[in-house]
């Protein structure tokens, strides 16, 4: 029977990074990942230090060359289906019928956008339809915006994006949860909002074109922020395994993404959604080093 001293969930930037610094500190370590990355839709990456600028699938590929230099490192192209915690050890199933034991276990496993259901807005994300103004705010600064959304963040999120342009447009599909305070001051500051229901996004080739509403108003914009993608974990092993959540729906971890379950781990998007790349990498290193320095103090005894 092997057993692995850590199992990790995903290899994004956060299991990618977490296995890279468990396999230069010597530990045997399985990666599962089904490479389905949350960011596949866009063209590019933004804001990874010596990375701004790079396609999603040159970054992976260059993160599992990095990986692949440490021969203590496994990396399987499998689907995680359930886990389970039994005598101190982690039994990790997959779809493909394979089995895993491992000490350790980091969930790295992103999370999925579940995009607002209008017309033509799938065909636009990662494109001309963005989620993150630090992600691709820089490249429009300055252009017309839309801004679409209707969640209670939808105010902060259209301050945040005047940071990078004057020229916005709000569109809240349907009647919005602003209060009459914030809607005068986006009147004040010259922003438009729109509370027509959205009839579809009408784009070419992923560019957006117009936003058309239910009213029959056509309004010409070729960038759009969404300030909600519906983003939803990937997956369900952290509550079968017993994590907790916070108030606000994400699930409990305490330092290094450590979790109540003695040697489970929750690093980057899957503990709190939007990470970043770099955020998702920091944690993925945090979470190594502090289970590693877990397994040295063990290893002493
Ligand atoms: C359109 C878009 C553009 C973005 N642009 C940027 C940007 O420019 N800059 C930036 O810093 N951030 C950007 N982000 C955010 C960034 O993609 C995430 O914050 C980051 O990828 C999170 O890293 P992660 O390793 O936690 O998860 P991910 O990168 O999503 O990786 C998770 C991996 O786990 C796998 N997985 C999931 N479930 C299982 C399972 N059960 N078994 C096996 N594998 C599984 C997935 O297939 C995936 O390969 C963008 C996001 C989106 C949606």
């Amino acid at each position: 029977m092997n057993v692995w001293d850590v199992a990790i969930i995903g290899g994004g930037p956060a299991g990618l990074s977490a296995a890279l610094v468990l396999g230069r500190a010597l530990r045997s370590v399985i990666l599962i990942d089904e490479d389905k990355p949350r960011h596949a839709a866009a063209h590019s990456s933004h804001g990874y230090l010596t990375r701004d600028g790079i396609s999603p699938s040159a970054f992976r590929e260059l993160g599992r060359e990095d990986v692949r230099a440490y021969e203590l490192v496994r990396m399987e192209h499998d689907t995680a289906t359930g886990a389970k915690k039994e005598d101190d050890h982690f039994h990790i199933a997959t779809a493909s019928g394979k089995s895993y034991i491992s000490k350790y276990l980091v969930i790295a496993t992103g999370a999925r956008d579940q995009l607002p259901p209008i017309p033509g807005i799938q065909e636009s994300y990662g494109i001309s339809v963005f989620p993150c103004p630090y992600c691709d705010g820089w490249e429009h600064r300055g252009e017309p915006l839309a801004i679409i959304g209707s969640s209670q963040s939808l105010f902060g999120y259209v301050q945040l994006i005047f940071n990078w342009s004057r020229d916005l447009s709000v569109f809240t599909d349907g009647a919005s949860m602003l209060t009459l305070e914030q809607k005068q001051a986006l009147q004040a500051r010259g922003i438009a909002l729109y509370e027509q229901p959205i009839k579809s996004l009408r784009s070419s080739g992923g560019q957006l074109e117009k936003i058309m509403l239910e009213d029959g108003q056509e309004i010409a914009r070729r960038i759009a922020f969404l300030s909600d993608t519906g983003a939803r974990d990937a997956t369900t092993i952290p509550d079968e395994l017993g994590v907790g959540r916070e108030q606000d729906g994400q699930y409990e971890t305490m330092e290094h993404g450590s979790t109540h379950i003695e040697g489970l781990y929750l690093i980057g998007d899957a503990k709190h959604y939007f990470t970043g790349l770099i955020g998702s990498a920091s944690e993925g290193y945090e979470a190594g080093v502090a289970i590693n320095r877990r397994l040295v103090e063990e290893d002493w005894v």
